[in-house]
Order: structure tokens, then C-alpha cells, then sequence
């Protein structure tokens, strides 16, 4: 058997600070100090100190936090985060990456390998690593998914989010949905043995998708809709937590956006590489969701905005041969003899694939 432990008593972490609305920039002091936290270290994504610093430092001014240190992240090379992490001064009560996914990331490891907490403050939701419990760091030059701890705080400020390019958006849609593939491929690594499974975690995967396909309509400027768009990924990252594996979250989709990354010179933002594998992966598993999950796709635009920048066929189809070896021992339903020629037949000849990968 592939495992063993069916029962474990492994600690699971979730959030302890969750704030979502308008204006919580300035906040941030008061949810520090509400916690007993008054010296802080900052990491910051270039450029965005001089946008956002000065409403996040009024809030400190009020409310006595110290910054202990400041600094911009610009590498994410793993030994550069355990140099930074263990100079940062003893006294550090938090840890804070205000910015994208590298500079979350970047602060994520830091909090991890010193056991500190770490608020993760995105400044766009375009993927779900605001909250999961994984980092992805250069190891050897790769990039490479490491484990880390799931944040103490989350704080989005949806004034930063409202004006961040769709692009962000569309990719954390992307994101969003690939958990009707990644649920599916779990539950039949399951079924084969390969797995341990999580129902909780599985429901919580689906709910937190829920949340966003059920709305009346997607508009993507309503604070209804960045709202639950950050709510769902939130939910995403903290079923990975509870299923111990990112199983509940990346299945073949996420194989292939690996493999495109590899790939090409200059990818395409994850979640629009993985929305895009998710509808192909969900044809390939004759998914019941499916037509559910194309309306949401045509509906909020996701399909359309891709057309308008395609992804490459030739990259796309080396990107599938190579995808299966992405991760050892991992089954997905790219896993399965037929699936490569399947994909490649539907990528040439499926009407919304042929638009959104030429
Ligand atoms: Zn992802």
C-alpha cells in the first residue's frame, strides 16, 4: 500500500485574523496590537512602498508598532529567504509580506523556518498561495514548491484589489476553478490506492468554489464579487491545510501549468494557464461539472480575455507530454494511456480551445 497512517494527529493551522473590505491597510496596526504584536517586519514588493506605505505606516504611528525590518523582495533563491530569516532581530513578534506572490512567498518561508506568524497582505488575489501552506522558491534555479505554514493573518484591502489590471482577475478565476479537476483527480487516486482522502477537506474544496460559480451574475468590478473571489481562494488554501496535500487544490491542470513554466520563455500568469487546463482536464474526465463551469467561464469573461493573448499550441502540446512527469508518483487523469492523444485532438479541434490556445 502506498500508504499506511490512515489516522494521524497531525496540528492543523487556520487563519486567526481574516480581514476583507475597504481601507484595512490602515488597520493593519490595530489588528497587530489587538494580538499582543508590536514589532514587525516588513517585506515589501518593489515600488509599492511609495504607493501604499504611507496609509500602513499611519496605522503603526497610532498604534506604536515598531518595523524592525524593511526590505524589498526582488530573489526568492531558498537561501537567500534562510539568510534574511535567521538576521531578522530576536525580538521580531511578526512577519509581514505586503505585495505578489513572491514577496508573499518570500515571507511565508521566513515565518515558517523561524516558527513566527507570518500576515500576508496580497495585493492582488490572483492565485490562492495568499493562504495556502506552500511557497514556491527558486531551489537550484527551479522553481519549486516547498512546504511552509498557513498564515496567522489575512488582510486584503479591496481599495488595492479594485484597482489592480483584470488580468489579476482573471488568473485568480483561473485559479479558483481548477478545483472541479483537482477534486477530481484526487478522488480517483483514492479510488486506485494511491491516496489518502479527506472529505472535509474535499467539501471544503467545493464550497469555497461554490461561493463564486453560485452568484446571479460575475461582475468583475462589484466588491460582492472581489469579495468572494478572495473568500474562495482563502477557502482553497486552508483545504490543502486540512488535507495535509495540495491535492484538494492542483491536480493535472496544475501538472501542465508546471510544465508550461518550464517551458516558455515568458509564461503566462498561473491562473490563466491552469483555468485553461482546467476546462481541457475536465473534458478529458468527462467532469459532471462541465457545463456548469463553462458558463462561469464564458459568463465572467475568463474565455474572451484569453483569446486575446492565446496560449502557444506548439508550447501547449509539449507542455502535456511533459506535465505527467511534473510530480513522481502522482496520479491525475493525464496519468492514463489515451489521455495525451485525447488532449491533443481536443486542443485542435474544441471550439473554445481552438481560441484560447493557438
Ligand atoms: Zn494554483
Amino acid at each position: 500500500m502506498p500508504y499506511q497512517n490512515f489516522f494521524t494527529n497531525r496540528q492543523i493551522n487556520i487563519p486567526y485574523v481574516v480581514k476583507i473590505g475597504y481601507g484595512k491597510i490602515g488597520r493593519i496596526g490595530k489588528y497587530l496590537i489587538d494580538k499582543g504584536m508590536s514589532n514587525v517586519a516588513l517585506f515589501w514588493s518593489d515600488g509599492l512602498e511609495e504607493l501604499i506605505g504611507g496609509k500602513l505606516y499611519k496605522g503603526f504611528e497610532q498604534h506604536d508598532i515598531e518595523v524592525v525590518c524593511n526590505k524589498i523582495v526582488q530573489y526568492i533563491n531558498i537561501e537567500e529567504v534562510d539568510k534574511v530569516a535567521f538576521n531578522l532581530p530576536r525580538n521580531t513578534d511578526a512577519i509581514i509580506g505586503v505585495g505578489g506572490g513572491k514577496v508573499i512567498d518570500f515571507a511565508k518561508y521566513c515565518a515558517h523556518l523561524l516558527k513566527k506568524p507570518f500576515i500576508s497582505v496580497p495585493t492582488s488575489i490572483s492565485n490562492d498561495g495568499f493562504c495556502s501552506p506552500n511557497t514556491s522558491l527558486l531551489v537550484d534555479g527551479r522553481r519549486t514548491s516547498v512546504k511552509s505554514s498557513i498564515p496567522f493573518g489575512i488582510i486584503i484591502d479591496l481599495d488595492i484589489i479594485s484597482k489592480t489590471p483584470k488580468m489579476f482577475l482573471y488568473s485568480g478565476i483561473g485559479d479558483m476553478i481548477s478545483k472541479v479537476t483537482a477534486l477530481w483527480d484526487w478522488k480517483v487516486a483514492f479510488r486506485k490506492g494511491y491516496e489518502r482522502y479527506n472529505d472535509f477537506a474535499a467539501m471544503l474544496g467545493y464550497h469555497s468554489l461554490d461561493i463564486l460559480i453560485s452568484m446571479p451574475q460575475y461582475d468583475l468590478e462589484s466588491s460582492e464579487f472581489l469579495r468572494n473571489l478572495s473568500t474562495s481562494l482563502m477557502m482553497s488554501g486552508i483545504a490543502m491545510e486540512i488535507a495535509g496535500t495540495s491535492r484538494p487544490a492542483s491536480g493535472a491542470e496544475h501538472l501542465i501549468s508546471q510544465a508550461l513554466d518550464n517551458i516558455c520563455k515568458r509564461p503566462h500568469l498561473h491562473g490563466i494557464q491552469v483555468g485553461v487546463s482546467t476546462y481541457l482536464c475536465a473534458l478529458l474526465q468527462n467532469n459532471p461539472a462541465i457545463e456548469k463551469m463553462k458558463h462561469f467561464l464564458l459568463a465572467s469573461g475568463f474565455f474572451k480575455y484569453v483569446s486575446e493573448d492565446p496560449l502557444s499550441k506548439e508550447q501547449y502540446v509539449q507542455a502535456l507530454r511533459e506535465a505527467p512527469s511534473m510530480k513522481k508518483d502522482y496520479y491525475t487523469v493525464l496519468s492514463e494511456k489515451e489521455s495525451f492523444l485525447k488532449a491533443v485532438h481536443l486542443v485542435e479541434t474544441e471550439a473554445i480551445l481552438k481560441k484560447v490556445i493557438k
